[in-house]
């Protein structure tokens, strides 16, 4: 297209090529709208320096608007046909980029520091990705888990997950997802977009997820890895049964005299805790740490 970016003539030209039919297994629905595509790149803020990995970069479409950015992408793949495409794809269409770009075949959620050490050892990392919708929160909070260094996020989801990634406590879609996200840091929503610039169409809306990460920050740097294991159980525990007061949702799992400690009335329900509610909860369980 003049864009430079991908068209939905292109989009169906590639597919055909790799000879992918996109499957609903493994999310694939490709952005055919360049409009789109600069939308989440502006959101996103990268440019020139910045070091982005991009899960999920299928045909190419939000890859080539993250490289046009001036951009380094490291894109993960599962899909060996879409991986292995991508880099003619850029030599087709952005070959300047090409020394800016790398692609892993690979399932996010095996991302490790260890199957990574490139991406563990940049200074910071930003992911910026149209997620495969039914994996997309078990991917955003592995990587936050696994690389200190991911400073922050731009992710297209499912509208519902978008609403419970950015929900504040005591609203419905108020979840664990909503409170480990917090822990790591900020979200908010970026915007919704409609299901007719994807081949082929989803059956749900779509919505952008930006994200700031704080953490360590805020908690200082003593903030370790077995507390926030500690903190997340419990969120399990209390989401688990949200109906349940924490005093029933909790029990065995808490100290009865840790509410009082931390402050925190034991009739209320998980569903209305802040994350620092929580945390303030583990650290006054007398069993804490050992
Ligand atoms: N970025 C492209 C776009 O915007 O047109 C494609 C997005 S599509 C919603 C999701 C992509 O994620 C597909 O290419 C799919 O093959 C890939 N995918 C699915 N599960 C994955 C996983 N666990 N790890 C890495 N990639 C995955």
């Amino acid at each position: 297209t003049e864009s430079g970016l991908l068209g939905a003539a292109d989009i169906r030209r590639l597919a055909a090529a790799a000879d992918v039919s996109p499957t609903k297994k493994l999310g694939q629905n490709f952005v055919t709208d360049p409009g789109t595509v600069r939308r989440i790149v502006r959101e996103a803020r990268v440019g020139a320096g910045s070091r982005v990995v991009e899960v999920g970069p299928g045909l190419g479409s939000l890859t080539l608007g993250l490289l046009e950015t001036g951009a380094r992408v490291s894109a993960v793949e599962i899909d060996p046909r879409l991986a292995t495409q991508l880099p003619n794809t850029i030599q087709s269409y952005m070959p300047q980029a090409l020394d800016r770009f790398d692609v892993r075949t690979r399932d996010a959620l095996t991302l490790s520091r260890e199957t990574a050490p490139d991406l563990a050892q940049a200074p910071e990392l930003t992911l910026v990705s149209n997620l495969p919708y039914n994996v997309a929160t078990p991917i955003i909070l592995t990587l936050l888990e696994r690389f200190d260094n991911l400073t922050g996020f731009l992710v297209m989801v499912q509208k519902e997950v978008a609403d419970r990634l950015t929900a504040q406590p005591g609203s419905k879609t108020y979840g664990a997802p909503s409170v480990k996200l917090a822990w790591y840091g900020q979200a908010r929503p970026a915007g919704r977009i409609g299901r007719a610039v994807f081949w082929p169409a989803p059956n749900v809306d779509s919505a952008l997820v930006s994200f700031n990460r704080t953490e360590g920050r805020e908690r200082g740097p003593e903030h370790a890895p077995d507390e926030r294991a500690r903190v997340f159980s419990l969120i399990d525990a209390a989401f688990a049964q949200r109906r349940k007061t924490l005093r029933a949702a909790l029990s065995g799992r808490v100290d009865p005299s840790a509410f009082n400690a931390a402050g925190i009335d034991p009739k209320r329900r998980g569903e209305t805790l802040l994350v620092d509610e929580f945390a303030r909860l583990a650290a006054a369980d007398p069993r804490d740490g050992e």
